[in-house]
């Protein structure tokens, strides 16, 4: 969501719970409340302050999404495209998670009664044998999940990847001359720099393949050019690469 001048206007000039003056982004310097529109998350559309967490970056205190930490820019609708997705398999991988461990714990409950069962009565082998195999079947539903909800945080943190590289992009290209050190970035987004020099990484390597004029020009060249004009031109410098090979014989 992009602050508008109204939305910036509508910010308090104090915290209405302690009084105490904001922040550039309208966080409150002494109780930490929130108001300014930076801090509006793009999940839930509340005012809410940012926390770190172990899988997701960082999360939104309200509804638990992963969230960018607020910048001076606002987050950018494909960043909020990516963090809704991630926010989508993050749910998607707790559901799998919670049924693969019911289903195990199904299982080990099903194994003991058919244990017992079996036990104190003298079935037939084969019965016997029907008994066991029916109460392994939770055991391939839990696994089956266990899989599911991999692959679901599988695709959370590609999701989660790009958004913070998209968020990476979008704060070096905000910075004075277009150039950003890690710490400024580490800063900015509130992680630890060896992370930020990573993130700054691929951000100049996004830079160089999209940048060359050169390379972009060779590569309309060939494009343009007719079929028969290349074959041409392919076999001149083949028949010049001979006439080489030629000369250079004794
Ligand atoms: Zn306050
Ligand atoms: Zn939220």
């Amino acid at each position: 969501m992009i602050p508008t001048d109204a939305a910036l206007a509508t910010r308090p000039e104090a915290c209405s719970a302690c009084n105490a003056p904001l922040d550039a982004l309208g966080r409150c310097t002494k109780c930490g409340a929130v108001f300014g529109e930076a801090y509006r998350c793009p999940l839930c559309h509340a005012l809410s302050d940012v926390e770190p967490s172990t899988t997701l970056y960082y999360r939104c205190r309200t509804c638990g999404g992963p969230r960018i930490p607020p910048t001076e820019s606002p987050v950018s609708e494909a960043e909020a495209v990516l963090l809704r997705s991630a926010r989508s398999e993050q749910l998607r991988a707790g559901a799998f998670q919670a049924g693969s461990g019911f289903a195990v714990a199904s299982g080990v409950l099903s194994l003991v009664i058919t244990s017992v069962v079996l036990m104190v009565t003298t079935p037939a082998p084969f019965a016997k044998f029907a008994a066991l195999l029916a109460s392994l079947i939770p055991f391939a539903l839990s696994l089956f999940a266990w899989r599911r909800a991999k692959s679901h945080r599988t695709a959370l943190r590609s999701a989660l990847q790009q958004a913070w590289f998209l968020a990476a992009s979008r704060v070096a290209a905000s910075a004075e001359g277009g150039q950003m050190s890690a710490e400024a970035l580490a800063k900015a987004l509130k992680i630890e720099q060896t992370r930020a020099e990573l993130l700054l990484a691929e951000v100049s390597l996004q830079d160089f393949v999209q940048a060359p004029a050169e390379l972009a020009a060779r590569m309309r060249v060939t494009e343009l050019a007719e079929p028969g004009e290349l074959t041409t031109a392919a076999q001149a410098t083949e028949a010049d690469a001979a006439a080489n090979v030629s000369t250079r014989k004794p």
